[in-house]
């Protein structure tokens, strides 16, 4: 029996100016920490008749599959705003993996040593910020968000050097493809039209092929990345999430959740939390997201021009219109994910204040976010009095009444509501905890929690303490993972 592996290399086929040519640099003795079945199995991957040692092997990138054709891709980005000349600095693609269906994934080492891009970084990633991507990854791919995935992560048996030494690791990501905004501004950056337009070309025919024989398919293109992304945020926005450093580089043309970096989820309702230690200014709090994700839009919009027209006042003028769609868009997807979550069908013109009025008070009260809604769907989590508080209680009756409307039900209702509002969410305090234990060879509380995030939407029992916000005062921060 062999792994399955079917890989079909078409990036590393493009010029190249697009990456280098590299291989990951072996490291001294692979663990494997933890292999990804369910994963495996939608990719047609079957490891069973190997042995750990042999598998964490193939994971180091010691022993690198036949078919595979390694490289590290070129990118540039605007970090916190500030143009800047990237490319994968520790991270290795090792191939496109066909699977039986032919959905075509990119497999990517994370941590496997240094580049041709690595500037001053050392190439290497740690344990914990690489388990820290695999649980929220998964735990975003089991909530129904777009999003990378992670099929293993090995330990190298090497120390990296941060603050302190910490247990090398390497990171399998699994994305429909690594190309990003910075992807784009790489190539724009470049001034050749004709690279421009092959870049162009392949994206639309890797992820968009409904569009390759549109008229002007670099207007096509930025409808349909501006429709996926605001699609993403509005997804972020539902569950809470805070993807904590969305720079262009970090955001990907398929619509997928990248980078898990110092991202977390809000407990407290408050539309200004950041958890990043390096987000000073809030320029990526969680209210600001939407604007980022349109600001990040511009950006590429602004590489596209020159596929646009000949006449660039024109590409400004088409490119600017496309733009301008996002407010509208975005709050009519946000508006009817909030619907979703109160569980009310149709629209009625007072329902954005009957939703903003709820989320004023859990800011004003301090609420939890995630939990509020399973109070709403009857299941109570916590026992909070401020549930019983009287503003609440006449917003609950106005809601009460606005659900009485379009034939609705309490089974309808319930059921729509439990199809958005996750009851577990992965709560920092257990991600901390988690990795904390991982990190002293005790995986099994890091198993534990994947399998409760497995199901986010189904109620488990005994999970309480897994669903209960920390209830230390301190503010809850995180670092960069590099
Ligand atoms: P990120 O913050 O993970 O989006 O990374 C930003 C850029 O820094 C990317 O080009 C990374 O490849 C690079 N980078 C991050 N950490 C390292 C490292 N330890 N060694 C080399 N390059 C790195
Ligand atoms: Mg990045």
């Amino acid at each position: 029996m062999t792994i399955g592996w079917c890989f079909d290399n078409t990036y590393y086929k493009l010029p190249n100016s697009f990456k280098e040519n590299t291989k990951p640099i072996p490291v001294k003795k692979p663990e494997l920490i933890i292999l990804n079945k369910n994963l495996t199995k939608e990719l047609n991957l079957d490891f069973s008749n190997l042995n750990n040692k042999e598998i964490s092997e193939i994971f180091a990138g010691n022993s690198l599959p036949k078919g595979s054709n390694s490289i590290a891709q070129a990118y540039a980005g605007h970090q916190f705003g500030h143009f800047t000349m990237l490319g994968d600095g520790r991270a290795v693609l090792i191939g496109e993996h066909l699977s039986k269906k032919k959905d075509r994934y990119d497999i990517q080492f994370k941590g496997s040593g240094k580049t041709a891009f690595s500037r001053n970084g050392d190439g290497r990633a740690a344990l914990g910020p690489m388990l820290r991507e695999y649980i929220v990854s998964e735990a975003m791919h089991n909530l129904s968000i777009p999003t990378t995935r992670s099929l293993a992560v090995v330990k190298t048996g090497e120390e990296v050097i941060r603050e302190t030494p910490l247990h090398g690791a390497i990171l399998t990501r699994v994305a429909l493809s690594h190309i990003r905004v910075g992807t784009f501004q790489y190539i724009a950056a470049r001034q050749k039209k004709n690279e421009l337009e092959t870049l162009l070309n392949y994206v639309i025919k890797r992820h968009y092929p409904n569009i390759e024989n549109s008229k002007n398919k670099a207007i096509d293109l930025l409808k349909t990345v501006l429709d996926k992304q605001i699609d993403l945020v509005v997804n972020w926005m539902r569950v809470g999430f805070i993807h904590g450093v969305m720079n262009t580089d970090n955001m990907s043309i398929s619509g997928e959740t990248i980078d898990y970096g110092p991202c977390a989820f809000m407990d407290t309702y408050d539309p200004k939390t950041v958890f990043s230690s390096i987000d000073q200014m809030g320029r990526y709090a969680y209210c600001n997201q939407p604007i980022i994700t349109k600001w990040n839009l511009s950006r590429f919009a602004e590489c596209l021009i020159p596929l646009i027209d000949q006449d660039q006042n024109k590409a400004i003028q088409l490119a600017t219109e496309i733009i301008n769609t996002f407010e509208k868009k975005y709050e009519e997807k946000w508006l009817n994910m909030m619907r979703d979550k109160l569980g009310l069908f149709g629209t009625d013109e007072k329902d954005k204040f009957l939703i903003l009025d709820l989320l004023t008070w859990m800011h004003q009260k301090k609420i939890d976010y995630t939990n509020t809604f399973c109070h709403l769907m009857n299941f109570k989590i916590q026992k909070i009095k401020n549930y019983e508080d009287n503003i609440f209680q006449n917003w609950k009756k106005r809601w009460q009444k606005r659900l009485s409307t379009n034939n609705n039900t309490p089974e309808k209702y319930i059921k729509l509501m439990r199809s958005v509002n996750p009851l577990v969410i992965p709560r920092n305090h257990k991600v901390e905890e988690v990795l904390h234990e991982a990190n002293q060879n005790n995986l099994k509380p890091i198993n534990q929690l994947l399998e409760i995030l497995n199901n986010p939407y189904t109620e488990q029992k005994n999970i309480i303490e897994y669903q209960t916000p920390s209830i230390s005062n301190e503010k809850y921060q995180t670092f960069c993972g590099t």
